[in-house]
């Protein structure tokens, strides 16, 4: 059982994962079609609007299709809101005598900022200690997934992955860590360009005993050993 492996993206079922984001992204289309106050094409319209307001003409040749290519777009990057937690991890929860530390760090996310809109992106690591039960490696960087692609701000996309964990495995404890840049900090107003923003979540004895996060976070600057 690997308990240091930085996250490598040939360490998943590329082909599950794929097939996963699909089904997500067919969901969560079907919702979308189903429409709202505003009707199916309620998106189309608001970008048009956008357009209009700052001064665009939405039928000139580069933009027209834009409205259509931002519904489809939101849809795919808001999937996380029509994936079922349960399926997700359907499979995937074993029994083991395990009982030393789990760690995968620098797992790649891009989420939305909920006040602007905008991406901010980074790296999520997460530890946690297992009380006879792991989750599959691969669904780890899942889990962040389904709140990463919702409209978020990163203290709760921290606390949600570290509460969800602790939910399902009922280890003694989870540790969570995101690093992350905003894309609203960085080109609007004060142009902090660069600035990375990190949260923590720590839960169980990751909280309680010193020890235990002092070990989760001495992984956490380790260099990534080369393979
Ligand atoms: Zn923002």
């Amino acid at each position: 059982m690997p308990t240091d492996q930085p996250f490598e993206p040939d360490q998943l079922d590329q082909e599950a994962h794929a097939r996963q984001i699909l089904d997500d992204r067919a969901s969560a289309e079907k919702l979308a079609a189903g429409g709202d106050a505003r009707g199916p094409q309620g998106i189309e319209r608001a970008v048009r609007d956008i357009l209009m307001e700052i001064g665009e003409d939405p039928e000139r040749e580069g933009l027209v299709r834009t409205p259509e290519r931002m519904h489809r777009m939101w849809i795919e990057l808001t999937c996380g809101y029509h994936v079922d937690p349960d399926r997700l991890i359907n499979g995937a929860v074993f029994d083991v005598g395990y009982s030393e530390m789990v760690v995968i760090k620098g797992i790649p996310f891009y989420s939305l900022c909920e006040h602007h809109m905008l991406p901010f992106f980074g790296t999520a690591s997460v530890g946690y200690l297992p009380r006879g039960r792991v989750i599959g490696l691969s669904k780890i960087p899942r889990v962040v997934e389904m709140y990463a692609r919702r409209l978020q701000v990163q203290e709760r996309l921290t606390q949600q992955i570290a509460d969800f964990l602790q939910g399902r495995l009922n280890p003694y404890g989870v540790g969570v860590v995101i690093e992350a840049q905003h894309l609203c900090l960085a080109m609007r107003g004060v142009q902090k360009g660069g600035a990375t923003m990190v949260t923590s979540s720590v839960l169980g004895t990751f909280r309680t005993t010193k020890g235990t996060r002092d070990e989760f976070m001495a992984h956490l600057d380790r260099a990534t050993p080369r393979v």
